[in-house]
């Protein structure tokens, strides 16, 4: 049985923080917790993490690539090079996010998680597949191909659900033809149904929510908003999220997508419990400046943040658009980026900014019994990191897949 513990750091569980805390972990489970000097068996090895925290790794449920690869790859090696590269941002399991692309795509990128997510990988656990698209609204395609959307297809999509149990997350638009039967059907099988790139109004959303859909995509991107038919105001999915307690959403917090003010505006209306973080990262996550591919279109990597915007985020943080600069294509951030924004740009407790990367997001998915929180009989999995959101060591079922050089 392999064992070591982490000793002396700030555990954040994170309902509670033990100010010099111990996490002890055998083979690919926490085992106990505890806020004094446990006494610990002669093989089970020490890990002295003093002035660090210690938290629940982070769990991204919106991730469609990073160094360099994309889940549309396909291809075990690019998963592999995804949770890798997510892995150095702290995140220790992550929903494998699908694109709006050629059905034959769609199929192969799912086969490919399928396979992954019973793989232990080098890096952050696949914990399943997050189809975002393609039953989406063409008035809020965003950086989805509008080409390749579609309205929901009953065959069509029960065979997808049949064959690929991998399935944990289905974004849709709740507004189309049949979107409120594939939501039905997602709640049945027990599977997240988000409303994404929609253009619903408000009454929709309530139909919507009657029907199963439990989660929001995204909030402020691909999404109505207040708008006029003749004098009169209409609610649209953003004003439904921020005021309905049984929708659940997710933001970007990398300090481009949202500014301050709306994050703040998000977290005033649904408090920390009912908004998870999530990076939407693609590909180019970690690689810097440029111009890319995504999904077919052309997209730029920059950081040319308006003069009218309220802050300018960290100099080395960019942000992927697409190449006429109309929309934003995905962040490039990860994890640690996000929660450091939280602290910095919204004014988040550290603690609180802790539980909406792992604790909230588990809430989400329903895998509270397994991840999320530092427990024993949870998975190990869990992040080490400094004052700064500086990543120190990512643990994944009790394996270190990832440990900075500041760390000897
Ligand atoms: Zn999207």
């Amino acid at each position: 049985m392999v064992s070591f513990c982490l000793r002396k750091g700030v555990v954040l569980t994170p309902l509670r923080t033990l100010t010099e805390g111990t996490v002890i972990v055998e083979d690919d489970r926490i085992v106990a917790v505890s806020n004094k000097n446990t006494r610990l068996k002669p093989s089970c090895q020490e890990i002295d993490v003093r002035d660090l925290y210690v938290a629940p790794g982070f769990i991204d449920l919106h991730v469609h690539g990073g160094g360099g690869h994309d889940v549309m790859e396909g291809s075990l090696e690019a998963l592999e090079a995804i949770a890798g590269a997510h892995a150095r941002g702290g995140t220790t399991s992550w929903l494998a996010t699908t694109l709006t692309a050629p059905q034959e795509q769609i199929l192969a990128a799912l086969s490919a998680i399928e396979k992954a997510s019973q793989l232990p990988l080098k890096g952050a656990k696949i914990l399943g597949a997050h189809l975002e698209g393609p039953y989406f609204n063409p008035e809020q395609a965003g950086a989805q191909n509008p080409a390749y959307l579609k309205l929901p297809c009953r065959e069509e999509y029960e065979a997808i659900l049949n064959r690929f149990s991998c399935i944990k997350r289905v974004s849709v638009a709740p507004e189309l033809p049949g979107g409120l039967k594939l939501g039905a059907e997602l709640k049945r099988r027990g599977i997240l149904a988000s409303i994404g790139h929609s253009n619903a109004t408000y009454q929709e959303v309530l139909a919507a929510v009657e029907a199963g859909f439990s989660h929001v995509t995204h909030i402020y991107s691909g999404m109505s908003m207040m708008r006029r038919v003749k004098a009169y105001r209409i609610a649209g999915v953003l004003e439904a999220t921020l005021l309905l307690d049984n929708l659940t959403t997710e933001m970007i917090a990398d300090g481009h997508h949202l500014p301050p003010s709306l994050m703040r505006l998000v977290l005033k209306a649904k408090g920390t419990d009912r908004v998870c973080i999530v990076t939407d990262a693609i590909a180019p996550a970690g690689l810097g400046p440029g111009h890319y591919q995504l999904g077919g279109l052309e997209i730029v990597v920059e950081s040319d943040v308006p003069d009218e915007y309220e802050i300018c985020p960290d100099p080395n943080s960019y942000v992927a658009k697409l190449a006429d600069r109309t929309s934003f294509a995905g962040s490039v951030a990860t994890m640690n980026a996000l929660v450091r924004n939280l602290i910095t740009l919204v004014g988040v407790p550290l603690s609180e900014a802790v539980k909406m990367a792992p604790f909230v997001p588990a809430r989400i998915l329903g895998i509270t019994s397994e991840r999320g929180l530092i427990a024993p009989g949870l998975k190990a999995d869990l992040v080490v990191f400094d004052e700064r959101l500086n990543v120190y060591l990512t643990i994944v079922e009790g394996k270190i897949v990832y440990r900075s050089d500041r760390y000897c």
